[in-house]
């Protein structure tokens, strides 16, 4: 079987560009408070860092970690692997995902952060694939919606790998 070929679908130049954009209006919108950004491993750890850089607010930072995918296809299961170090009750708090795809991982952890009692939560996902969604949620900020395709790069992985590619691609057999 021939290797398969990697074609990039978003240049990073874009990525940051949008970033950028996200960031300012993240700024602009929670202005005068505090946010708790929280990373969900391991998908989501290039974009967080790009995109915290643009915002011009007292952050803090944690990290949550779900597992639900197998190889391409999900199972449908959705598990917590790593939870918050501390509490976020009464916080405003922002989930920074990689992907929204069948939406099953953002409303488990929408419903898990919700009974902590935040001031707020809302979601910001580098990506959108709302063609797969298998419940209906929906992300707060997106940088990008895209059609149908499994992305690998920039913070997404193939079996673990590719994820630190700088560029958002596509692997074609
Ligand atoms: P969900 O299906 O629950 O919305 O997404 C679960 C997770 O599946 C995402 O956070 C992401 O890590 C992974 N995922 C979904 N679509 C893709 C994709 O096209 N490429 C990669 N590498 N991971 C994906």
């Amino acid at each position: 079987m021939a290797p398969a070929r990697i074609e990039v679908l978003i240049p990073r130049d874009r990525i940051q560009q949008r970033i950028a954009e996200l960031g300012a209006q993240i700024t602009a919108e929670y202005a005068g408070r505090s946010l708790v950004m929280v990373g969900v491993l391991k998908g989501s750890f290039m974009f967080l860092a790009d995109l915290v850089r643009h915002i011009d607010l007292p952050v803090r930072i944690e990290f949550i970690g779900t597992k639900s995918y197998e190889g391409t296809t999900t199972s449908g299961q959705v598990q917590l692997t790593k939870d918050l170090d501390k509490p976020i009750q009464d916080e405003d708090v922002l989930l920074v995902e990689d992907i929204i795809d069948t939406g099953l991982t953002l409303n488990y952890l929408l419903h898990v952060l919700r009974q902590r009692e935040p001031r707020s939560v809302r979601t910001v996902a580098f990506l959108d694939k709302p063609s797969r969604r298998r419940i209906e949620v929906q992300g707060d900020y997106i940088g990008f919606t895209i059609e149908d395709k499994f992305v690998i790069g920039y913070g997404l992985d193939f079996d673990q790998r590719y994820r630190s590619l700088a560029d958002l691609c596509i692997l074609v057999s």
